[in-house]
């Protein structure tokens, strides 16, 4: 999928209030009336030390009163009589006459109580003890602090409370913790079009067709009604990864009329329960509100997959029925022209759910397939114009060379071709860039940096030597275009072949692929007199196609006409077998055979064949990569006419 800032935008929600509320305005004015009052309710008051106290006042017989506050400090009150007299008239108000009355005027922080009583007992010692300074002792509270530390806390809650709410009302797509629920769908409608149209879906004519129907049916639904046809609810794209089903989508998006809801199977599904059914029912709610519309889900196979299965290891997988079930009931739910076609894509049909798949549901199902020589023409053709390439190139010829390939793979070859071409310092992209980019996405990397021993080197000529023989004289190989021994990904050696474009690979087709996948051993046996590691994956290949001819596609005559394999993926052939324990061990029995046979063919042929084996592979070592052509000269012209059009297909 483009990578497309997501949706924000909700039909019907209500832009969130952004200034402050009256509610933040009460507690602002409460906060300052207590402010006022506690400020009014403290005198101003001079702050001073006892020595001044014990100096100034005391001699002079102004303190008419002490008032020792939580036992920590002391205000101090002047006699009314001294109020005209300075430094109490200046100190407390500069430039006035009168020190405030009644007081405090002055205000001490005393260590401890009992020092402060016994230093005023010792300066007032002597003295009378009615005129002796009256010491009160009081208990005062400090409500503000109180009423702060109790209002603090509510205030932080309101204003955290308005936040979630705030950031809840952000609607689809929104990031807060309220709008898990919401569907997370992009939404390309009139103001926000997708840039991709049908213009750049090459071949897919049948799909295309369909899928432009369906916006035919949401544009003008009455030329369908009105002879009372029903128009679908749900369309679904299946095929191979690559295909371009999301690219279909995409352009249906672009070029529909209609506004369109995309979303990934995966989006429906959060780690909280009951996420994925609120985000149907808020997209299928949505999507109501914009009719006529349409609703693309990509991947659906990730909520879609049939209930009940892998259960076991799982347990109950809950949260995904669920989501399952409320897109059931969502389909079932609105009307058939209620103006909202459900467009799916999966790569796996087989693993969905047959109450899904059901008409009144999906009952449009379009196959999407691997594309032909032609279509892959095309394809090219639309993946070549936005690049800047010279006139060696010949598309026909890169359709020819890429069988197998889908959409994907080729847009991949076309942009790999343009890197190795810039990496080259290229003005254009060139015939050998393409052939280079093909090499790679075959193949792998080249690594021509790996360092070989020399001995090593040896028997991977003899390996790669092996293969292509056995493949070259066996008629139903695949034709063989090129050998190489220089190491790529993986890989230490590799030959490519051209596959047939074909429905139907005959049993003798198996077999000899089988050879000439065991060749390589063979040729090492037959050189060396020893075999190596090096045969692991032609073996784990040949295993698994012998495995497939026996239990599968019915070619054992022991066996018999039967096949195991499971299209609709319900079976969990890990945990119970299709078949008896005697049929099992028949089926090893066989699928050993049937590699032995394929091995000691190879083997022979390479034993008939030796003179050219051993010529072959030292021509490998010498050049490291041999040609068709190279071939021809040394094993003569092969059986089966080669087709001209090369590449694909490693061994
Ligand atoms: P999938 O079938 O897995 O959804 P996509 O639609 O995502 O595959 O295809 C991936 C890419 O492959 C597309 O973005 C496009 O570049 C290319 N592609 C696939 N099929 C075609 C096609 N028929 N025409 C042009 N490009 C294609």
């Amino acid at each position: 999928m483009a990578a497309t800032p997501s949706q924000k935008e909700t039909p019907n929600s209500t832009p969130p209030a952004t200034g402050p509320t009256l509610l933040t305005y009460l507690l602002l004015i409460g906060v300052i009336v207590l402010f006022t009052i506690y400020k009014a309710d403290i005198a101003p008051r001079k702050t001073t030390s006892w020595l001044e106290v014990e100096k100034d006042m005391l001699p002079k017989k102004a303190i008419a009163k002490i008032e020792v506050i939580n036992n920590e400090e002391a205000d101090i009150y002047i006699k009314e009589a001294f109020a005209d007299t300075p430094p109490f008239n200046e100190e407390m108000k500069p430039g006035k006459s009168k020190a405030v009355m009644p007081g405090p005027q002055y205000t001490l922080t005393i260590g401890s109580v009992e020092t402060f009583e016994r230093k005023l007992e010792e300066a007032q010692k002597g003295t009378p003890l009615d005129q002796q300074i009256d010491v009160v002792y009081v208990k005062r509270e400090n409500w503000l602090s109180k009423i702060l530390v109790w209002l603090f806390p509510l205030l932080l809650f309101l204003l955290f409370w308005r936040y979630l709410l705030r950031a809840g009302a952000g609607g689809a797509g929104g990031t807060s913790i309220f709008s898990f629920g919401k569907s997370k769908a992009m939404l390309f409608d009139k103001g926000r079009k997708s840039k991709i149209t049908f213009a750049d879906v090459a071949g897919l004519e049948e799909a295309s067709m369909e899928v432009k129907e369906v916006v035919d049916f949401l544009r003008s639904p009455e030329a369908f009604t009105k002879l009372g046809a029903k128009i679908p609810k749900g369309v679904i794209l299946v095929g191979p990864p690559g295909t371009g089903k999301t690219l279909l989508a995409k352009a249906m998006a672009g070029e529909a009329q209609v506004p369109f809801f995309s979303m990934s199977g995966s989006e429906f599904v959060e780690m909280f329960v009951g996420v994925g059914a609120s985000r149907v029912r808020d997209l299928f709610k949505q999507a109501k509100d914009k009719a006529p519309c349409i609703i693309f889900i990509d991947e659906i196979d990730s909520i879609g997959q049939s209930r009940g299965m892998n259960t076991i290891y799982s347990g109950s997988n809950d949260e995904r029925e669920s989501t399952l079930n409320q897109l059931l009931t969502e389909m079932d739910g609105f009307e058939t022209n209620s103006g909202v076609i459900v467009l799916a894509a999966t790569n796996r049909a087989d693993l969905l759910d047959p109450a899904l798949l059901r008409p009144g549901r999906f009952d449009r199902h379009i196959y999407l397939e691997l594309p032909n020589i032609r279509e892959r023409e095309e394809i090219f053709k639309v993946h070549l114009r936005p690049l800047k390439t010279d006139d060696t190139l010949d598309v026909a010829f890169l359709a020819a060379q890429t069988p197998g390939f889908s959409g994907a793979d080729i847009a991949n070859v076309c942009n790999e071709a343009a890197l190795i071409a810039a990496r080259r310092k290229r003005e254009s992209i060139n015939r050998q860039d393409f052939m280079d980019a093909l090499d790679r996405i075959v193949a792998g990397l080249e690594r021509k940096s790996r360092i070989i021993a020399p001995e090593e080197k040896k028997i991977i000529a003899y390996h790669e030597a092996g293969h292509a023989l056995v493949s070259w004289l066996l008629k139903h190989v695949d034709p063989l275009i090129k050998v190489s021994i220089i190491p790529r990904g993986k890989a230490l050696g590799a030959a490519w072949y051209l596959p047939e474009e074909r429905q139907l690979k005959s049993a003798t087709a198996f077999t000899e692929h089988l050879s000439a996948m065991l060749a390589g051993r063979a040729a090492e046996e037959i050189t060396f007199g020893e075999i190596t590691s090096g045969a692991l994956d032609d073996l784990e290949k040949a295993t698994k196609e012998a495995y497939m001819m026996v239990a599968y596609y019915g070619f054992d005559k022991k066996i018999g006409n039967i096949s195991f394999y499971d299209s609709t993926g319900q079976q969990d052939t890990r945990l119970s077998k299709p078949y008896s324990e005697e049929t099992g061990k028949m089926i090893d029995a066989e699928v050993i055979k049937l590699l032995n046979e394929a091995y000691l063919k190879a083997k022979e042929l390479l034993s008939r064949h030796q003179e050219q084996l051993i010529k072959l592979a030292e021509l490998l070592l010498q050049k490291e990569v041999v040609f068709k052509e190279d071939l021809e000269a040394i094993l003569g012209k092969r059986l089966t006419p080669a087709r001209e059009t090369p590449v694909a297909g490693v061994l």
